[in-house]
């Protein structure tokens, strides 16, 4: 193996010192403690475990967690009146809605009801515009996660070739975006692309976020490129569940200059921007300066 790997769990564990310093700040200097509401509609497993990781890490940094669990069952105008609940509350300074919704719902219609301006998952369509005309937003937490971990291995991302393979509304597309506004040359590939091998070879920056277990192999890499594989699989390989990414590890550590391993790279940095995105909202909701080096 060549390839340099970038700890996305230390840099995660950063990011968190960082939050956890600025909250201190803003509750002794101003009496302020950010909160962050998370709303989970029925018992999916996996996001389960999601939701309590974020309270938990929530609470660490000092900030105030307000979970609100939901039976499947529960009806949307319930869920949208929750949410406008939230919208009111002082207290609350970020809403997440986790994803997957039951399929009773649109997910659209209860997305777009939350505040803008606490829409700490970015996913807001003011917020979609906003970062598409590269105005101040709140940023889709994985892809700034990604941006973040880029900026911190190159420098500067100006002029590099970036290729994001995937397009979905909540990784491919904002990744694109943020590649965009730090001046990368972005390709955005998909399941429809001709000659995906060679568009991502000639990447000097590839993101793999195309929901299928290693897919991306060594052959996909241009020597020296950064890889930032965004993927999370689970799989079961010799009998035993493993947790995998989209691009697969050992071969493209073998060309690649640079790459974030599964599990230990993007995942961490995923929650750590949620945190780094509602304390971004609370200093915005009071009018005061924003924290450097934790947004787009
Ligand atoms: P998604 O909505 O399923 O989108 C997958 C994208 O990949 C689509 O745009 C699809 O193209 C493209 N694709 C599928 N097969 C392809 C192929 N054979 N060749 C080229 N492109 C192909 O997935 P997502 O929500 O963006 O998530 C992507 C990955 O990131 C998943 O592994 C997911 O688990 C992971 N993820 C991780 C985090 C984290 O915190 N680390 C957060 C979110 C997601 P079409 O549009 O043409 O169908």
């Amino acid at each position: 193996m060549t390839a340099q790997i970038i700890d996305g769990k230390a840099f995660a564990a950063k990011v968190r010192g960082q939050v956890a310093e600025h909250v201190a700040q803003l509750k002794g200097a101003h009496g302020i403690i950010p909160g962050l509401a998370v709303v989970l509609v029925g018992e999916d497993p996996a996001s389960q475990v999601y939701v309590r990781s974020k309270g938990k890490q929530t609470t660490e940094v000092g900030m105030n967690s307000y979970e609100h669990k939901l039976p499947a069952e529960t009806g949307e105008a319930e869920l949208l009146a929750l949410i406008a609940q939230l919208n009111n509350d002082p207290k609350v300074h970020g809403i997440l809605v986790q994803l997957p919704l039951p399929d009773h719902m649109n997910s659209d219609l209860v997305i777009n009801a939350i505040d803008p301006a606490k829409d700490v998952d970015g996913f807001h369509i003011s917020n979609v515009g906003l970062l598409g005309t590269g105005q101040k937003s709140m940023v889709p937490c994985t892809p700034l996660g990604c941006l973040m971990m880029l900026r911190e291995h190159h420098g500067s991302l100006s002029g590099l070739n970036a290729v994001v393979v995937g397009r979905s509304n909540i990784v491919g597309k904002p990744m694109a975006q943020l590649l965009l506004g730090d001046s990368c040359t972005v390709t955005i590939a998909h399941s429809r692309t001709k000659d995906l091998t060679e568009v991502c070879r000639r990447a000097d920056i590839l993101v793999a976020a195309v929901g299928r277990a290693e897919m991306i192999t060594g052959d996909y890499v241009k020597p020296g490129a950064t890889v930032i594989d965004v993927g999370i699989n689970r799989i079961e390989r010799d009998g035993k569940n493993k947790l995998v990414g989209d691009a697969h590890f050992d071969s493209c550590a073998e060309v690649a200059g640079a790459i974030t391993p599964v599990p230990g790279g993007v995942g961490p940095m995923t929650i750590a921007c949620l945190l780094a995105n509602t304390l971004t909202a609370t200093c915005r909701a009071n009018g005061l300066d924003e924290p450097q080096g934790l947004t787009a």
